[in-house]
Order: structure tokens, then sequence, then C-alpha cells
């Protein structure tokens, strides 16, 4: 059992802080993705989890216990950086036997361990190759097979599939999740793949600039983004973003005015009752909704936008429409079957329960 804590974690390089005042609760077995752009802190906090790297503030507990300043040797948790990095001269038994060898374990255990950790990888057959006789996902298997054969309490992988091609990494992708299944390991997995981080993580960890943005499962993430830099980090293609003021009629009705095209919208009674609350009427607003939740008509409609065709993207499976609303693109995510020509006169609505509203000064969600 490994159940990692994070308590008001600070680290510093110089003046640049690379990891600021980070909590985080990762729970025995969970699959856990820390998420974000290069330099954002990723990568120094895993170090600061395996004792690589000391934080300057906060404390890290692992299974209750303060390991803030235990050396990565007293924690039982295994690192795996690239999964490549194998010795060449030693073949992928050699390679799996290094670590225990290394802390004196008897030969049999060794072999026992291995031929267990090899069976998990399906990689019998090739224990008694070298590396440059392996295939790239054989290494890969290799690799993560010394790090198994520890029997760590944890794994903290970093982007260890990052240099793969896209095909084979979506391969890998789904080998380490059912082999997290199949072995039930607390794992922290850092990626600045969103991709990678929606379909592995059972919880993802947004950090930008060093500063945790949002902790979800990778649909809270998604559906409810906590900030724009969230909401515009998460989902291929992106949110859209549309400028809009919130508005009362002399009725007391709740609208929603798009800016750059001065046109009135209806909301829902949830968000008329959220906006109030708030005390967001004639307040600068940004309206988020995927191109998903973005529908287009092609005769008039009510509440809708008119607008015309753009652009269109068709990618098999689905469509992306762009339209613009004013100098603001927006992207609809349609059939394949919706082909209409550039130019071509349509209208645009948005489902008002998909709709993500910030506040344009402070970039935070108000939906909560
Ligand atoms: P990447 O995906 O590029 O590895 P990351 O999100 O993992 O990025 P970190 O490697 O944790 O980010 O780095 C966070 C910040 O700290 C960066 O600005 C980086 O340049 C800086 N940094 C990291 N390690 C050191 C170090 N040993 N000395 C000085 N600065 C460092």
């Amino acid at each position: 059992m490994a159940e990692i804590i994070l308590e008001n974690v600070i680290k510093r390089f110089g003046s640049l802080i690379a990891v600021n005042n980070l909590s985080l609760e990762i729970k025995d077995k969970e699959f856990v993705v820390l998420l974000g752009p290069s330099g954002c802190g990723k990568t120094t906090t895993l170090r600061m989890i395996s004792g690589l790297e000391l934080p300057d503030e906060g404390k890290i507990l692992l299974d209750g216990k303060d390991v803030t300043f235990k050396r990565a040797s007293q924690r039982d948790i295994a690192f795996v950086f690239q999964l490549y990095a194998l010795y060449p001269h030693m073949t992928a038994y050699g390679n799996m036997a290094f670590p225990l060898k290394t802390q004196g374990f008897s030969k049999d255990k060794i072999d026992a361990e291995i031929r267990r950790a090899a069976q998990l990888l399906k990689i019998e057959h090739i224990l008694n190759r070298k590396p440059r006789e392996l295939s790239g996902g054989d290494m890969q298997r290799v690799a993560l097979g010394r790090a198994l054969v520890r029997r760590p309490k944890a794994f903290l992988l970093d982007e260890p599939i990052g240099t793969l091609d896209a095909k084979f990494r979506e391969e890998m992708r789904t080998e380490l999740k059912r082999l997290h299944v199949d072995i039930g390991a607390t794992t922290v997995y850092v990626t600045h793949d969103q991709v990678e981080a929606m379909s592995m993580g059972d919880k993802v960890v947004v950090m930008n600039f060093g500063n945790l943005q949002q902790i979800g499962t990778p649909s809270e993430i998604y559906h409810h983004p906590a900030n724009l830099f969230v909401a515009n980090f998460i989902g291929s293609p992106g949110m859209n973003f549309i400028d809009c003021m919130p508005v009362k009629d002399e009725r007391g009705e709740i609208f929603l005015n798009i800016t750059s095209v001065n046109k009135k919208i209806k909301v829902s009674e949830k968000i008329a009752k959220l906006i109030l609350k708030k005390e967001m009427i004639d307040k600068e607003l940004i309206l988020g909704i995927r191109p998903e939740d973005v529908s287009i008509e092609f005769k008039e409609c009510e509440n809708y936008i008119d607008t015309e065709v753009f652009l269109i993207e068709t990618l098999g499976s689905f469509n992306i429409i762009d339209v613009k609303i004013g100098q603001t693109t927006v992207r609809i995510r349609t059939l394949p079957i919706v082909s209409p020509n550039i130019g071509q006169p349509c209208c645009i609505g948005f489902d008002m329960n998909a709709v993500t509203l910030f506040d344009k000064k402070t970039e935070n969600s108000i939906m909560n």
C-alpha cells in the first residue's frame, strides 16, 4: 500500500519558484497524472516524491510517515524516466536482475522476481536478448520490468513514452494502463500530452508555472475546467472562447450579450440564477463551449447567431467547421454528413448545459 501526500510543498531554484505551495493527495493504488506544459514543475514534483530532490518548504508523507528528508533509497519507490535507459552490454534478464543484485538478493529470489515480471509484461521469450536485439517496445517493457522486480510501493514515471511515435505511444498507453490494473500499485505519471493524461489518469493534476491549476477526474477537468488555462489546455480541438456580458431586460429576464456582434442569447434557468447569485450583470465574461456542444443550422433559428461557414475540415469520423463571430473563430464538431460549402450562410447555437462562464479579469470559472 502506498498513499502519497504533499503538504504545501515549495521548491525554488535560485529566484525561480519551480513548485509553488503544492498540496496533493494520492490515494493507494491510484493512477495520478501530473499534466502541464514544459517547465511547469511536473518533473520537480516527481523528483521530490522520489527523494531525488528536497523541498524548501512543506512536507511529503508516504503512508502517513514523514519522508520529506529521507533519501531516495529509503523510500521504496521506483522512478522510471525514459523507459529506454538499459545497459547495452547486459541481456534483458541481466538488466532486470541488476537492481536486485545490488540489494543482495539470492539468485533464486532474483530469478523468481524476474519470471513474475516477465510474465506480467509478456517478455519471457526475450530475456536472453541484448537491447540491440530488441524492438523499441520490448526495450520499454524490459525497462519497466527492471522497475517491477523491486516490487516498489509506488511507480513514478516521467514521460516514459514521450519519445515514441504516435501509433506506438497509443499501444504503450494501453499496456501501461492495463499493467496498472494488474499490479494495482500507486502510480504517478508525468506528461505534457493531454490525451495521454485524459486516457490514463484516475485523477489529473494540471499545473502551470509551478502553480496547481486543478485536480480532478478526466471528466471533471474536461467538462468543468477551473479556469481558462485548464479549459484551453485540455481538448482537441480546444474549447471555444467568446466574449460576452450578462444583461437583464426590462422584464427582468437574463440574456448573454455576445459582445462582438451585439446579439443577445437566452440562457438556461440555472445559468440565469448563477449570474444573479455571483452578481455578474454587466460584467465582462468569457463563454467557453466545446466544439461538440455548438450546433449549426442552415435555416433561420431562434436563439442562434447568424454567420457563415469559414472553413471545413473533414476528418473521417467527424468534421470540424469553422465560423466567425466578429473576429473570433468558433469551431464546431459535426457528423461527417454535415458538409456545407465555404461561405454558406448558417447560424450557430450553444448547448447551455455545457457552457462554462469565466470571469474575464480573474480568468476563473464562475460555475462553482
Ligand atoms: P519538462 O516537461 O520540460 O521537463 P517540467 O514541467 O517537468 O518540464 P521541471 O523540469 O520540473 O518542469 O522544471 C520546472 C522549472 O524549474 C523549469 O523552469 C526548470 O528550468 C527549472 N529547473 C528544474 N530543475 C532545475 C535545476 N536543477 N536547477 C535550476 N532550475 C531548474
